[in-house]
């Protein structure tokens, strides 16, 4: 059995992306099974009372129980880990416990957090509702503004967290700015990078502090399991992020990590398969005169940061109804390959109307404020062949006379 399966990080992290997101975190039992082994336990026996006792007062290496570790969830967080060039990540439940475990581990009564308007509406749910009730404030700035995020600090002000590219108005955030300015006063950025993972985007090269993720979304990648992860230095997971999550519980569960693990493998040939099919599918919706949001494309007020930040703008995108949600669902009822749902990040494509699905709950304020218009469909692009997407758009839009 080779010794560089994937279980040394010193190893790994010189791996090329692709090695990585294959071998990345396997750790082989003594049987030396080629695929990553799923470990269905909550509970680990020991060799003495003693051994027992070392591990929980932090002197052993080793299981104690599926809520602090598992060796199928390990493999998991070190793979992504080791993609995303963070020090350290620990898997969640799905993207939302991960958003909230992110926030909820670092922040006190008292504190100010400055957020991105344009977000996944539960994103947006946790500031308003969870964070509030425990005295922590928030102002929420038009992403794209870089001059907003400067005005919006306060003395108060502990975290910046944002989505880039944003669900589903497609906004940027440019992470460099942001990113150098939460260093220069101390604020730790958190960037929920579901949209593109680090195939398309590595949020940490441009000075990002913890990288959070829906793994339910791209990782996985065919839209069979909850999961979710958060990746920063080792000291902000070891004295932030761990000690609240082994407490609270929101972990993810060994099978499902096994599921990401092997969605993992796939990821970097699906991420720019989809975004490539994704940019065509915009230009022929831009070319039938509808507007489109899309960074990948040129007409995009951010479309230079797009090239700067990401290697390509991934397979979710957003365009318009120019007559509002009746035509927008009108659209979504007359395709015929193109499924109606929420979803993202699968292999198959799949279309919604986010304000009456994701971003209902906002409100018609809301959604206003973030930029979300009636009209507005998002499409994630999935594996089919493109011609086949673009013919069912074509024969869908003409029923609705577009
Ligand atoms: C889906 C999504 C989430 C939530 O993730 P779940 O796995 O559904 O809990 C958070 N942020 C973004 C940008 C998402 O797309």
């Amino acid at each position: 059995m080779k010794k560089t399966t994937g279980s040394d990080p010193s190893v790994t992290a010189k791996w090329r992306p692709a090695t990585q997101a294959v071998r990345a975190g396997t750790a082989r039992s003594q049987f030396g099974e080629t695929s990553e082994a799923l470990f269905l336990t909550s509970g680990y026996s020991y060799d003495s009372a003693e051994e027992v006792a070392a591990r929980f007062a932090g002197e052993a290496e080793g299981m104690q129980y599926s809520r602090f570790k598992n060796p199928t969830v390990e493999m998991l967080q070190h793979r992504i880990a080791a993609m995303e060039a963070a020090e350290a990540c620990l898997a969640q439940a799905s993207g939302m416990a991960a958003m909230t475990s992110a926030l909820l581990c670092m922040l006190s009564a008292g504190d100010h957090v400055v957020a991105g308007r344009a977000a996944f509406g539960s994103c947006r749910w946790i500031l308003d509702n969870v964070l509030n009730r425990f005295g922590i404030t928030h102002t929420v700035v038009d992403g794209t503004d870089n001059a907003a995020w400067e005005a919006a600090v306060q003395p108060n002000t502990k975290a910046f967290f944002f989505e880039t590219p944003a669900n589903p108005t497609m906004d940027l955030v440019d992470l460099e700015f942001v990113c150098s300015l939460a260093r220069s006063k101390g604020i730790t950025t958190v960037v929920d990078n579901a949209f593109a993972t680090s195939v398309l985007q590595k949020p940490i090269d441009f000075g990002a502090d913890v990288v959070a993720y829906s793994a339910t979304k791209l990782m996985d990648g065919q839209g069979r399991v909850m999961a979710g992860a958060v990746c920063a230095s080792k000291q902000w997971i070891e004295e932030k992020l761990s000690p609240f999550q082994r407490n609270t519980g929101p972990i993810c569960a060994p099978f499902n990590a096994w599921v990401v693990l092997k969605g993992l493998e796939t990821l970097s040939l699906r991420a720019p398969a989809q975004s490539a099919s994704a940019l065509q599918v915009a230009q022929f919706l831009e070319e039938r005169g509808l507007r489109v949001l899309h960074p990948g494309l040129p007409s995009h007020p951010q479309h230079e940061l797009c090239q700067r930040q990401m290697v390509a703008a991934g397979p979710i995108f957003s365009f318009i109804a120019p007559k509002g949600q009746e035509q927008a669902m009108a659209l979504c009822n007359a395709l015929e390959l193109i499924d109606i749902s929420n979803n993202i990040g699968d292999s198959k494509s799949l279309m919604c109307h986010p304000a009456s699905t994701t971003h209902y709950n906002m409100g018609v304020e809301g959604r206003a404020e973030a930029g979300i218009e009636d009209g507005m469909l998002r499409i994630n692009v999935g594996l089919e062949d493109v011609a086949d997407l673009i013919e069912d758009l074509d024969q869908a839009l003409g029923k609705v006379g577009l």
